[in-house]
């Protein structure tokens, strides 16, 4: 294939200038990571760059794995295809687990979650007796990953030195000594970990200086100031290294998280021969989409104010739909969807619905699977975060590493197995008083006979060789069959199955029945086995267990419905980089979208404005945003108020549908579910008794209707229909 084919100028400049570092600042869909897709293949194919010396990195999953195929595509001729494409965290990772003497890691160290970091800060703060009100989990666990991810940060703050700054550095050092006893490393201290190993290891450093001629980073724009210094030492002049850099600062989303879009300044400043390219034409949307993200996102200062153009038509409009409220809202979308795609037979896996928040998926679900469309959540509770998941999860990390106390802590009585919060508080505080593991405190109370009950002391004892048990046969057999092993004696599957009637549990036996398959897909696609990087086999359920936070969108999507037509739900911030014929963003509501926080201030408020042109230029063809009229947020029905991102989109380039007079456009109702018009889903209804509610679900009895009702803020109620009046 031609590399530069179809190329403009600018864009083929990008693939085939090899004397210089290169910024390339370019707005959305302007063909950067096409472009840097291609100059990976150029350097292999033209300039017989070996692979290897290539690295190419990016901050999110969905990112990195959108890079691997699209380079795949291109240089599939070569099997030995070593390329180090993926995320900062994964590059980290990989070689963390090569070189974890160095970095002063435990061999068999494991990555922790957001939600075992609040675990450990948790028992961190009641150790050190301080007051919960003050010391918030949230507050400390965001101090703890900001500390991480700048330097700059960890000096300002040990310069303060007042009482709350003392406490919170005490309760910084004592998260890093549980995590060092518990053999466990959280997300980022990934990258400050190996960041550390290369600035006091030379002659590690060195080899990946002399490894990776080629560095290029993807969505520049997202790298924190950690990221930013670790490429700067990765890069070394004298090798002839080559660094590209790809960012727009208008898609700067994870400020967060502590991403800076300075380091595009930074760069300039620290690098030699740096071009400046700039990307102008936009290929992938209709002039009206492109149009609309352009003067919405104008309404944000001190920008690089790239000009966006494009040479497509006009396109379709831009629909604005009105709900009455959140099922309304689900439900225009499933009904064009039947009718616009299901009807005609076109790809369902085209079409994307976006929302600012993972919860905002919930009614869409309920909805999509009453109208038997099938769709796929990223993110969200992802799939690996589902309770289940995280049970089985913690069981495995338990069997792996007796160490892990956030893991022992989880399932220690899940199932219930009669160890009660009493005999909890024993191990702890034995755990405290000797400083051991929480495992090892067991070990301490199961030997010396002591503290306990007997029925305690037995119940403690089954667990502790359970895990042993599991523990036994870890080589032996495959991960599959492993994972499948504890799911059954741990007793999680009967658990889960005795409720089989219900639908929420058959789903989880079904979560269950699929990380067995992820395993088995995990096994066959590893990338371990792929790699030159090869790990041992014994440790392939370590690993398994980090690819499951690393990579925790693709395994599961690959794993799942890779082959399946299916609609692609997501938050705005996971659809970074993709692109859809037709995109839905729905909660188009102050509060909401942008939300809440970024009310207070301008630097916030940007930052959302910066997701909306994101979401926005994530379509190609056709894009529909929908707001409601009233919405349940916590439990409380609320008055909306339209989104001020929706009056910031040009006149010209919008229509506008509401409610009240959509009924037109929708199908002809042939759904069971809502035979009859004069009930459906979400209406305001008033019960003599229960007052005004809403209505959840409907089922036909014979000539009647079963209503399920919400009343307030906890009374759900099922009743005839007969005995409610319609308000609306
Ligand atoms: P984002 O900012 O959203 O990450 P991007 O700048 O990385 O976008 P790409 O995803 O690389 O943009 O490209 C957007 C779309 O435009 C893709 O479908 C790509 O194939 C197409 N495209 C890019 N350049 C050209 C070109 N020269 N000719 C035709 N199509 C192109
Ligand atoms: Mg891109």
């Amino acid at each position: 294939m031609d590399l530069l084919k179809n190329l403009n100028n600018k864009q083929s400049e990008v693939v085939s200038e090899i004397r210089k570092n290169l910024l390339i600042l370019a707005g959305a869909g302007s063909g950067k990571t096409l472009v840097l897709v291609r100059r990976i293949a150029w350097l292999i194919k033209k300039l017989n760059c070996p692979p290897k010396s290539i690295l190419a990195v990016t901050f999110t999953n969905k990112a990195a794995s959108e890079l691997k195929i699209r380079v795949k595509s291109l240089i599939n001729d070569n099997p030995k295809n070593n390329i180090w494409v993926g995320t900062f965290h994964s590059f980290a990772y990989y070689l963390l687990r090569i070189h974890y003497l160095e970095a002063g890691l435990s061999k068999n160290f494991q990555i922790i979650d957001n939600d075992d970091q609040k675990r450990l800060i948790k028992r961190i703060i009641v150790k050190m007796g301080l007051k919960s009100k003050i010391y918030t989990i949230d507050n400390i666990l965001k101090y703890i990953n900001s500390f991480k991810n700048s330097i700059f940060f960890v000096k300002k703050n040990t310069m303060n030195n007042d009482i709350f700054n003392i406490n919170l550095s005490k309760i910084y050092e004592e998260y890093q000594n549980l995590c060092k006893i518990t053999e466990v490393i959280d997300f980022n201290e990934l990258i400050l970990c190996l960041y550390k190993l290369f600035l006091n290891n030379n002659s590690i450093l060195k080899k990946y200086q002399k490894r990776f001629k080629n560095i290029l980073v993807d969505e520049f724009q997202d790298t924190n100031d950690i990221q930013y210094k670790f490429i700067s030492l990765l890069y070394n002049k004298h090798y002839d290294t080559k660094i590209v850099l790809v960012g727009d600062d208008d898609q700067s989303i994870y400020g967060w998280r502590g991403a800076q879009i300075e380091n595009i300044n930074h760069f300039l400043k620290d690098f030699d021969k740096v071009k400046i390219i700039l990307l102008e034409q936009n290929y992938r949307s209709t002039h009206n989409i492109l149009h609309a993200a352009n003067e919405l996102i104008s309404n944000n200062n001190s920008r690089l104010k790239k000009k966006l153009w494009t040479n497509a038509n006009n396109g379709k409009l831009i629909s604005i739909y009105f709900a009455l409220n959140e099922f309304d809202e689900a439900e225009y979308i499933a009904k064009y969807i039947k009718k616009k795609f299901i009807k005609n037979n076109i790809k369902l896996n085209n079409c994307a619905i976006l929302y600012r928040n993972n919860i905002q998926s919930r009614v869409l679900e309920e909805i999509l699977l009453k109208f038997n469309i099938p769709y796929q959540i990223y993110g969200g509770i992802r799939f690996f975060e589902r309770q289940e998941i995280k049970n089985t999860l913690s069981y495995l990390r338990l069997i792996s590493n007796f160490n892990d106390d956030s893991a022992f802590e989880r399932i220690l009585n899940v199932p219930k197995r009669g160890i009660g919060s009493k005999t909890v508080k024993i191990i702890k505080d034995i755990s405290k008083k000797f400083s051991l593991t929480l495992w090892e405190s067991s070990i301490y109370l199961i030997k010396n006979k002591k503290c306990l009950s007997i029925l305690s002391l037995n119940a403690l004892k089954n667990f502790i060789d359970l895990i042993k048990l599991l523990r036994r046969d870890i080589n032996k057999q495959s991960l599959s069959v492993m994972i499948e092993k504890t799911i059954k004696n741990s007793g999680l599957w009967d658990m889960y199955k005795q409720n089989n009637l219900s639908e929420k549990n058959s789903t989880k036996i079904n979560n269950l029945k699929e990380l067995i398959n992820a395993a088995d897909y995990f096994m066959y696609n590893s990338l371990y086995e792929k790699n030159e990087l090869k790990i041992k086999k014994n440790n392939i359920l370590i690993n398994f267990l980090s690819q499951t936070l690393l990579e925790n969108d693709n395994l599961n999507k690959e794993s799942t419905t890779n082959f399946e037509d299916c609609i692609q739900m997501m938050t705005i911030h996971s659809s970074k980089g993709l692109e859809f014929s037709q995109v839905f963003i729905i909660g188009m509501e102050e509060g909401i979208f942008p939300n809440k926080v970024s009310l207070i201030n301008n630097t916030d408020l940007y930052e959302e404005r910066r997701l909306a042109y994101v979401g926005i230029t994530r379509a190609k063809e056709k894009l529909i945003l929908t707001y409601t009229k009233k919405r349940y947020i916590y439990g409380k029905e609320k008055k909306s108020i339209p989104s001020r991102f929706l009056n910031e989109l040009p006149k010209n380039c919008i229509k506008k549908i509401s409610y009240l007079t959509n009924k037109n456009i929708l199908l002809n109702n042939n759904n069971n579910l809502i035979s009859n018009k004069k009930y459906f889903i979400g209406q305001t209804v008033l019960h003599q008794v229960f007052g005004k509610g809403i209505i959840l679900k409907i089922e036909k009895i014979k000539n009647n209707k079963k209503l399920q009702i919400k009343f307030n803020d906890t009374v759900i109620k099922w009743i005839m229909s007969n005995y409610i009046q319609i308000l609306i």
